[in-house]
């Protein structure tokens, strides 16, 4: 098995015989699930990493439970989204979820044959084009990861404002906040920070935020809200009046005109 092969294509194809074998109330196996799309059946556990991970982020039941193996009845090794001993109340909760409303979150593998990291890179190389991007990629779950996916690339893995490069704690943050932003900048890297988990904590609830240099500001920084413990000295203030470290492609830095529109809503 080349490393080549586009797992998140062939959740595309096995993302329908999961929904149905959902809607028929049953189980389907290891074996039967690689005849429906077409695959050796030591394939599928792979195929099945991206769905487990989808519905696990997106905290919808856990679709991959459906897949258990000829003998044992249960899910092989690789399924962790659920706990196995309690295996007819996942696949309840499973077989009575609306999955048709919400259609295909791996459409666009199907569409494109992409990766969400190809598509990460396509938004590095060229942002301007995130509508085309944000066309192919619906599922918001989904745009998350790819957003998230460029900015590691545009800010070589490091938290903007402090630096940590640990990839588990760092995330993709709007500067226009989703809710805010038209569907086209919902996947421009200009409308994003790297970040780790706490400072975009902090950005969010704009205890800091950025200036249109790149320069962050702390909201206390007259210092009279009074005490602050060690570590909310290190996280914060001490970064009052830094500048950002900002990817060294212009053409990727933070666009002013979303450090102004979010800084109007504050
Ligand atoms: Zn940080």
């Amino acid at each position: 098995m080349g490393s080549n092969v586009n797992h998140e294509e062939r959740a595309a194809r096995a993302w329908p015989v999961l929904v149905s074998a959902a809607a028929r109330g049953r189980e389907i196996t290891y074996g039967e699930l690689a005849n429906a799309i077409g695959v050796h059946h030591r394939a599928v556990s792979w195929l099945l990493g991206p769905i487990q991970d989808y519905c696990l982020e997106e905290k919808l039941p856990p679709l991959t439970i459906l897949v258990v193996q000829a003998g044992a009845g249960r899910p092989g090794g690789g399924f962790i989204a659920w706990d196995v001993g309690d295996f007819d109340e996942g696949l309840r909760r499973v077989c009575k979820f609306d999955w048709a409303s919400m259609g295909n979150p791996f459409d666009y593998a199907f569409k494109a044959g992409k990766t969400q990291e190809a598509l990460a890179a396509s938004l590095v190389n060229t942002p301007e084009r995130s509508e085309e991007v944000y066309t192919l990629v619906r599922a918001r779950g989904i745009t998350q990861r790819v957003f998230r996916a460029a900015l590691l690339r545009a800010y070589r893995g490091a938290c903007a404002f402090c630096g940590l490069s640990f990839p588990e704690a760092l995330e993709g943050a709007h500067i226009v906040p989703w809710r805010s932003c038209a569907p086209h900048e919902r996947l421009d890297p200009r409308n994003g920070l790297l970040l780790c988990s706490t400072h975009h904590r902090l950005f969010d609830a704009d205890r800091l935020t950025l200036t249109t240099d790149f320069v962050i500001e702390h909201h206390d920084a007259a210092d009279s809200e009074g005490e602050y413990s060690a570590a909310d000295e290190h996280l914060t203030r001490r970064l009052h009046g830094r500048r950002a470290t900002v990817p060294e492609r212009h053409d990727l830095r933070p666009r002013t005109t979303y450090i102004v529109r979010r800084n109007k809503m504050r």
